[in-house]
């Protein structure tokens, strides 16, 4: 196969040629193929890999399965996509970690990296089966009690010391319960003019600085989940001056979206769609985030993709559920946020959505930089497109999307997965 007319991280346009799965040739005028894909001047990036994926089964497969997941996925443009372990039963064995692995690879979409537990349950009371996960069939690597902190700092310390024995990391859902015990949205201006309680900054802030004290003193890896504070991000700059092992991501919503939100919005005031943990913060907070991951400060984007049926969302915001889906929308805002503001080019983007994301989960055979050699995961994407963003129009079995009605730019033209294309023309395969 021979995709013609495609700028590599935007550069001048060349064909790729692909063999068994495989990038063989890179140049132009390419000849001799059975099929051509005509790329039409489209960017090519390494496929997108997402280290932060709810895909709810087993267990809630009424507001997603694998299979719509990374049908999701793929129409996002990604290629990998670590799966979080709060489904139910628990990701927190090798059976199940293993069954959500069997799953992906049936559904053939998407790669499906399960992400273990680090406590049983996610009760934070007794570390999980670390090892046999890692072990397994699933090869875990990347741990996450994510929904839930792991607040315990014995605990905490137990498992940096555990997963070094197979370069595992640990991903922190960096929340200190009792801070923000029954907490509905950002604590401040907003939250107090609306009556609602406050998630305050330094409940995230302060698990980070413990953490990071704490990884350096056991010296494992530590990868910090959906950093939504600019204080956070000092401690993150901190730490990393240190030398030491510690990676953080950031979503999309948080590089775009503020909890001015909550008051005021085209869907009105108290609208649970932009109900999310962390919540939404402060212009100033997206400031920071954006200029974190400019510099590397923050490592790289996840979407923490959260599906959830219509009724947990479309009700009063006190009892609503938490949680946005963002796979088909990540990298349109991503370019809203990063490229278009003169913050990142491409190579950025593929460097914090795709290389990088695949070196903290250890996954081989995703993150790989467009070259001869490498696996033919590649996404096609056309900056130049403006969509008016559709739920009904999403793979995702969900519709929670807080860009609904909002024209955002670029659109996903083709997904290969190993050199077979998941998404022709902007559709599923
Ligand atoms: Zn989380």
């Amino acid at each position: 196969m021979i995709i013609r007319n495609v700028r590599v991280l935007g550069g001048e346009p060349v064909d790729i040629r692909v063999a068994d799965g495989t990038i063989t040739e890179i140049g132009t005028g390419l000849q001799g193929a059975e099929e051509i894909v005509d790329g039409r001047g489209a960017i090519a990036l390494p496929g997108l890999v997402d280290l932060h994926t709810h895909l709810r089964e087993p267990g809630r497969e009424d507001a997603e399965t694998v299979l719509t997941g990374t049908q999701s996925a793929a129409r996002g443009g990604y290629t990998a996509v670590h799966a979080m372990a709060n489904t139910s039963p628990v990701a927190d064995t090798a059976g199940v970690v293993e069954q959500v692995y069997r799953l992906g690879q049936e559904g053939g979409y998407c790669d499906v990296q399960p992400v273990g537990a680090v406590t049983v349950g996610l009760e934070g009371r007794q570390l999980a089966e670390l090892g046999a996960m890692a072990d397994s069939a699933a090869r875990v690597r990347v741990f996450s009690d994510d929904g839930h902190c792991v607040d315990d700092a014995v605990l905490m310390r137990r498992a940096l010391e555990y997963v070094k024995a197979f370069d595992g990391v640990v991903a922190q859902h960096a929340q200190e319960p009792r801070l923000t015990s029954g907490a509905q949205m950002n604590e401040g201006v907003i939250s107090g003019r609306l009556g609602l309680a406050g998630w305050p900054a330094v409940a995230e802030e302060a698990i980070i600085a413990r953490d990071c004290l704490l990884a350096a003193h056991v010296g494992s890896r530590l990868h910090i989940c959906h950093v939504s504070t600019a204080g956070s991000v000092e401690i993150l700059r901190w730490a990393k001056s240190k030398g030491w092992n510690v990676t953080a991501e950031v979503t999309p919503h948080h590089l775009l979206l503020t909890d001015a939100l909550v008051e005021e919005s085209p869907n009105g005031s108290y609208n649970p769609i932009y109900k999310v943990n962390p919540p939404l913060r402060t212009r100033a907070d997206v400031e920071a985030l954006r200029a974190a991951l400019a510099d590397g400060t923050i490592d790289v984007v996840a979407t923490d993709h959260a599906p959830h049926p219509v009724e947990d969302k479309e009700t009063e915001w006190a009892a609503a559920a938490m949680g946005m889906i963002g796979l088909e929308t990540a990298l349109s805002v991503v370019q809203e946020s990063m490229v278009d503001t003169g913050l990142l080019d491409w190579a950025g983007v593929a460097e914090r959505m795709s290389l990088k994301p695949a070196e903290i989960g250890r996954l081989s055979g995703h993150g790989n930089p467009l070259e001869v050699g490498a696996p033919a995961n590649i996404t096609l994407y056309d900056p130049g497109a403006r969509t008016e963003v559709d739920p009904r129009a999403f793979a995702s079995k969900s519709r929670n999307t807080p860009y609904e009605g909002m024209t955002l730019p670029g659109r996903i033209v083709a997904t290969f997965l190993r050199g077979k294309p998941t998404v022709l023309e902007g559709k599923l395969v």
